[in-house]
């Protein structure tokens, strides 16, 4: 999996994707299913949560459909040179910041993807991945040589409990079909303070999903079929048990910011105010790159002895 939010699948499946029978879920982080709806987009539609707040697609496809869009071969995405060089420059940012928080011991990344990420941190942890495709585990272990890389769901790895120093999500956790489960499945086998890392995951409370909706580039509700918040990420974690450390909202210091990019901004904002004064015109328009788009989040299990109360060490 492992893609950087912007990501579409790659399957040739994908193209009938949208024509297969779709199915309704609950909200998955607080069980409700009262909803407005807060965004069309094709045959799909974003609703949220009147309970609790989660964007989320709904009706879907059905989990073996969403599974089975990440089965193939790169992604253009990885292909493309430009994109791959930004993606390693971002990695080595990434890297850096979990030296920051972590000492080595044993790391997971969970949608390992190719492995490139796992890869860069392997001289400094004992590394494990697992992903749902065939084709990402066969390049992770044969073209990489990492060899703890499974292939399936978290829940299907059956990791021993407290196993790992560190956990990751990167650009994950908004396409599993049950990220309470899987989140949860993180918290079981991560160690008593142990660092679990949320991070390239899309914010749909930034001002690009806020003001252009449906024409946000970060929507796309049959392949990210979860929309987090700061808020509702937050809640979602301390279900699980996670104490929440910080959010940041990676983009001015990466590979990825570009000046023009907030003069876009600026300019597509005003043809959508445009829009709404004058309400027959409709631009064919899509949001740039921005910040506050895209957000990472740390948190930390509780250390043992501490009634699953946070000790001072644990907030920071
Ligand atoms: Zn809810």
């Amino acid at each position: 999996m492992a893609c950087s939010g912007q990501c579409k699948p790659s399957s040739p499946e994908s193209d009938d994707m949208t024509n297969q029978a779709r199915e309704y879920v609950p909200c998955n982080l607080c069980g409700g299913d009262r909803t407005k709806l807060w965004a069309r987009a094709g045959e799909a539609q974003l609703v949220q949560c009147l309970g609790c707040g989660l964007v989320y697609t709904n009706p879907r496809l059905p989990a073996d459909t969403l599974r089975s869009s990440y089965e193939g071969e790169y992604t253009a995405e990885h292909q493309d040179a430009e994109l791959a060089r930004q993606r390693r420059a971002m990695y080595l940012l990434e890297r850096e910041a979990i030296l920051r928080r972590a000492e080595g011991g044993r790391l997971l990344d969970v949608g390992c993807g190719p492995g490139d990420f796992l890869a860069l941190l392997a001289d400094r942890f004992e590394v494990y991945g697992v992903d749902v495709s065939h084709v990402y585990v066969q390049h992770a272990r044969e073209k990489l040589g990492l060899e703890n890389v499974h292939l399936g769901e978290l829940t299907e790895a059956a990791f021993p409990d407290a196993f790992f120093d560190v956990a990751q999500m990167r650009g994950v956790i908004q396409h599993l079909p049950d990220p309470l489960g899987q989140v949860r499945e993180a918290f079981r086998v991560t160690k008593p303070g142990g660092l679990l890392i949320v991070s390239a995951t899309p914010n749909i409370e930034s001002w690009c999903a806020r003001i252009f909706r449906e024409r946000h580039r970060l929507i796309a509700p049959d392949h990210m079929v979860y929309d987090f918040s700061p808020r509702t990420l937050r809640r979602l974690l301390e279900k699980a048990g996670y104490i929440v450390q910080q959010f940041a909202y990676p983009y001015l210091l990466t590979p990825y910011f570009r000046w023009r990019q907030a003069f876009e901004f600026i300019r597509l904002s005003a043809l959508i105010g445009l829009e709404r004064i004058i309400p027959p015109l409709r631009f064919n328009l899509r949001s740039p790159p921005f910040w506050g788009n895209m957000m990472t989040c740390y948190a930390r299990k509780p250390r043992a002895g501490t009634g699953g109360k946070p000790s001072a060490r644990d907030r920071t």
